[in-house]
């Protein structure tokens, strides 16, 4: 079964997500993509409750069927580190492809254990406006680079937006927007 894992903190999906979530489903002829909110990543501190951000991935993604949602990340209680992520995942299953943007890739050798990453999957990188991939790293050769669209779209704007009041519209589908609005998230 070969299966995209699409992790982040999802706060909240965009668009952006979505696109490229089925970019990599039909280019790497996927069975399926499992999208992940994380629970406590090590590397950031303000972020809204689990519960909004998987509430908001799942209404994200309801209309796909190749699409689906893990509540792994839910009851791992402390930092939740994507090689653990993955070890859990990866039991029983021996393709796992994890879908990360050039940001996340710029990231990479801070990340716990990379080298283990890339024995327990497959990395695929998504290019990111002002994010270039660059070749210096020791993993370059180890990475699919996809040829996803460059998506200039990001959920720290989306928050930015709805604070100043603007509308969120085409950014984040029409059930993502009435529940950051139901829910009075980004105020
Ligand atoms: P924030 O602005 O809060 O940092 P984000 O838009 O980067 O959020 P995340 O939920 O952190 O969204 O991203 C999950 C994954 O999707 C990460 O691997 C990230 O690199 C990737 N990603 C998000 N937006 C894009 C985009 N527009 N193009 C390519 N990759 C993206």
């Amino acid at each position: 079964m070969k299966t995209g894992i699409f992790g982040g903190l999802f706060d909240p999906p965009h668009i952006g997500h979505l696109i490229i979530a089925q970019h990599v489903f039909e280019e790497f002829k996927l069975e399926k993509v499992l999208f992940v909110p994380a629970g406590h990543p090590p590397h950031k501190t303000d972020f809204s409750p689990y519960r909004n951000r998987y509430e908001m991935t799942e209404l994200a993604i309801d209309n796909n069927i190749n699409f689906s949602i893990s509540d792994i990340e839910k009851t791992m209680v402390d930092k939740t580190y994507t090689i653990e992520v993955i070890r859990e995942l990866g039991k029983g299953q021996e393709d796992l492809y994890l879908i990360i943007g050039s940001d996340q890739w710029l990231e990479i050798e801070t990340w716990k254990d990379p080298e283990a990453l890339f024995r327990e999957c497959r990395i695929v990188v998504v290019r990111r406006p002002r994010y270039e991939i660059g070749k210096e790293s020791r993993f370059f050769d180890r990475i699919m680079v996809s040829t996803a669209p460059l998506i200039d779209i990001s959920s720290t704007t989306i928050r930015r937006k709805v604070q100043k009041g603007q509308s969120v519209k085409y950014l984040v589908t029409p059930e993502v927007a009435s529940y950051i609005k139901s829910n009075n998230l980004y105020k």
